[in-house]
């Protein structure tokens, strides 16, 4: 029975996860949930999978939860902060850590678990794309088993051969990162400026968290997987290609040197990487349909669009660059969504102020936790400045 630490528990990819650890009661036990503040949501995954611990990363919603969890006769024990999320993900008794905390306040927990050579399952992607060289460091130390959830990176990763070592020693010719263009593909760009949070949370394909699927509208989530990809596959800038592929049905490719091109497709539903990453190397049932090839009639292919999609530019370019660019574009990025969700920003803001950002801070080294913690720290500072008026006139 392998005990799984799910970090995030009540957000789009932990109640995805929770459903597939359902249908497999005898392979799978809950160890750990956690949360940001949501009481009712985590108070009602206790009662159903009835974890060793809950935590709340907000104290008095850590109190709400355990006055709760003891009226209802649950043994299940709370603990807050940060403090928990890192005693949950580090655990002795846990085999698997579902990393699944949205933006950077997933980093400590997530590198916890690595630390402690647990099979880490990461949804995380802004852990790795702060501190990739860090984080890998930390797998290669621990021997932890690293598997990605992001549906393009686990449809790279099952692209590639079993034993994979290297770009250049498995002869791949270039990985093939697609995304679906999310919901403004084809607004005109000059309405751009005008769409609501609604709007831009209104995915064609994929239901996800709303920053997530912010990150999507505007492709800066296909930026931090372009960076993202580099770090887990050993790959250069220039070894993966952003494909545009509106369907979402092939979630990426990886060409080889021979001309082939390996695809892994599917219904987009966050529960086959899960499912896929929970089993690996086996496979078990996710609860997804069968992929319905009579009434997927056409795939679609374009080149992406770097005036229309800015933040995919510059994400492209804090890759070449290396050092604290990656960490600085993701920080900046956070401030500005959360700016934009509370309508405090303009949708196109969000990249004029990530711009702005990389103009304003210098490139640091990213030798330490601590250094990469200043970087996003000065660069969540110049964002606020910039978005404040103070910075923005050239
Ligand atoms: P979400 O917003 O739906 O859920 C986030 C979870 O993190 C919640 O449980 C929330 O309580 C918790 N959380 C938020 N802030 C926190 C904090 N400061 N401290 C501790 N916990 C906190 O997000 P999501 O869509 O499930 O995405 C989670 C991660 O997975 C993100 O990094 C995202 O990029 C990645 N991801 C998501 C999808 C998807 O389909 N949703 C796909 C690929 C990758
Ligand atoms: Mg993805």
């Amino acid at each position: 029975m392998q005990q799984i630490t799910v970090l995030g528990s009540t957000g789009s990819i932990g109640v995805s996860t929770l459903d597939v650890l359902a249908r497999h009661p005898d392979r799978y036990a809950v160890f750990a949930l956690t949360a940001n503040s949501q009481v009712a949501l985590m108070l009602k995954q206790c009662l159903n999978t009835q974890p060793r611990f809950a935590v709340m990363r907000d104290s008095n919603a850590a109190e709400q939860l355990s006055v709760q969890l003891q009226a209802a006769g649950s043994d299940t024990q709370v603990l807050a902060g940060e403090t928990g999320l890192i005693e949950v993900a580090a655990h002795a008794q846990v085999d698997v850590v579902m990393a699944a905390i949205v933006g950077s306040a997933g980093l400590d927990p997530t590198l916890a678990a690595v630390r402690k050579g647990k099979k880490v399952l990461l949804a995380n992607k802004e852990s790795l794309v702060m501190a990739g060289h860090l984080f890998m460091q930390a797998v290669a130390e621990s021997g932890s088993t690293l598997l990605p959830i992001d549906s393009e990176h686990n449809a790279i990763f099952q692209c590639l051969p079993e034993r994979y070592q290297s770009i250049e020693a498995s002869g791949i010719r270039r990985i093939l990162l697609t995304g679906s263009g999310g919901p403004f593909r084809q607004t005109p760009v000059a309405e751009l400026a005008a769409v609501t949070p609604d709007q831009a949370c209104a995915h064609p394909n994929w239901s996800m968290g709303r920053k997530i699927s912010v990150d999507s509208a505007t492709m800066l989530n296909k930026g931090l997987e372009f960076i993202e990809a580099c770090w887990l596959f050993g790959a250069t800038p220039d070894q993966i290609e952003v494909v545009v592929h509106p369907q979402s049905v092939i979630h990426s490719m990886v060409e080889y040197a021979d001309g082939s091109v390996l695809a892994q497709m599917g219904n987009p539903d966050m529960r086959t990487p899960i499912a896929h990453a929970l089993a690996w190397p086996q496979r078990i049932d996710s609860g997804v349909a069968s992929l319905d090839f009579m009434t997927t009639s056409r795939l679609d292919f374009e080149a992406p669009n770097f005036e229309r999609f800015p933040g995919l530019r510059l994400s492209i370019e804090a890759a070449r660059a290396g050092g604290s660019r990656a960490a600085q574009l993701n920080a900046a990025n956070e401030e500005a969504v959360q700016a934009f969700l509370h309508n405090k920003l303009s949708f196109t803001g969000i990249a004029e102020v990530i711009e702005g950002v990389l103009e304003k801070t210098a490139n640091h080294p990213v030798d330490t936790l601590s250094r990469i913690k200043e970087s996003d720290a000065e660069a969540r500072r110049i964002a606020h400045e910039i978005m404040a008026g103070r910075g923005l006139a050239h």
